[in-house]
């Protein structure tokens, strides 16, 4: 069965001490054993995030450059982040593809480089409104999946999130049976494209304006395993989301 998986992005929020606060407030609280959690804070707040942290938290950065080391100004590698503790990378989110212009085959080719240096990927996808209303979702979802497979073999270490971009940060949450139907075909590709057992065992996180309302409903969807959260990973209301399924 498929760990069910909780991702707290907090984007470019937060300072020391709320970072601190949203690290304590985890630690106190009893979370779900059967859930893996993994927050991502601004990369300024990783080590110490780390150091914080009880161990069954994993931590995340929010980019990683795909080069070992080198004059890359601004950018931090793999083993850097391997160095200080950080399993975790997010990549291919809709702010860094449409803000930071990062292409398809960008975002390709840092999960492969993170991949097989032994960082695990939360690679997110998702629609505009306008592709959603010109009936192309599926489209738009297959060929960023066929940017990735063009690049990755090992699938073991990628978490698949799908993260409509018209429920980012909205108030504006995909409803369950939205959510289902891509998540459902996003399955269908894997065993098509890749294999059945990468099919079976890839999980694939919704992320959207996810909630401590919406949170339970969402994560009785059979393909649904999990939540990429932004806005509510900031709040004490996270440790609901995290404990939606008990
Ligand atoms: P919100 O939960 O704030 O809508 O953000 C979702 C997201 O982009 C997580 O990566």
């Amino acid at each position: 069965a498929r760990k069910f998986f909780v991702g707290g992005n907090f984007k470019m929020n937060g300072t020391l001490s709320s970072v601190k606060e949203i690290v304590d407030n985890l630690n106190k609280a009893q979370l779900d054993s059967s859930v893996e959690t993994v927050i991502a804070p601004p990369a300024l707040y990783l080590l110490l995030v780390r150091e914080q942290a009880k161990k069954e938290i994993g931590v995340a950065a929010q980019n990683v450059f795909d080069k070992p080391n080198g004059a890359f100004t601004g950018e931090i590698s793999v083993s850097q982040l391997k160095d200080s503790g950080i399993d975790w990378v997010i990549l291919g989110h809709s702010e860094r593809r449409t803000i930071l212009a990062e292409s398809d085959q960008t975002v390709a080719s840092k999960t492969k480089y993170a991949t097989e240096n032994g960082v695990s990927v939360i690679w997110c996808c998702g629609e505009s409104l306008e592709q959603r209303e010109a009936g192309k979702t599926l489209e738009v979802i297959a060929a960023q999946l066929s940017a990735l497979k063009a690049q990755i073999s090992d699938w073991s270490k990628i978490v698949i999130a799908y993260e409509p971009i018209w429920a980012i940060g909205t108030g504006k949450v995909a409803t369950t049976e939205q959510a289902q139907e891509v998540h459902a075909s996003i399955r269908d590709w894997l065993a098509k494209e890749v294999s059945q057992t990468v099919s079976d065992e890839t999980r694939i996180l919704y992320g959207g304006s996810v909630s401590e309302k919406n949170c339970k409903e969402l994560s009785k969807e059979k393909d649904i395993d999990g939540f990429l959260v932004g806005g509510a990973s900031l709040k004490p209301a996270f440790v609901d989301i995290i404990n939606c399924k008990a």
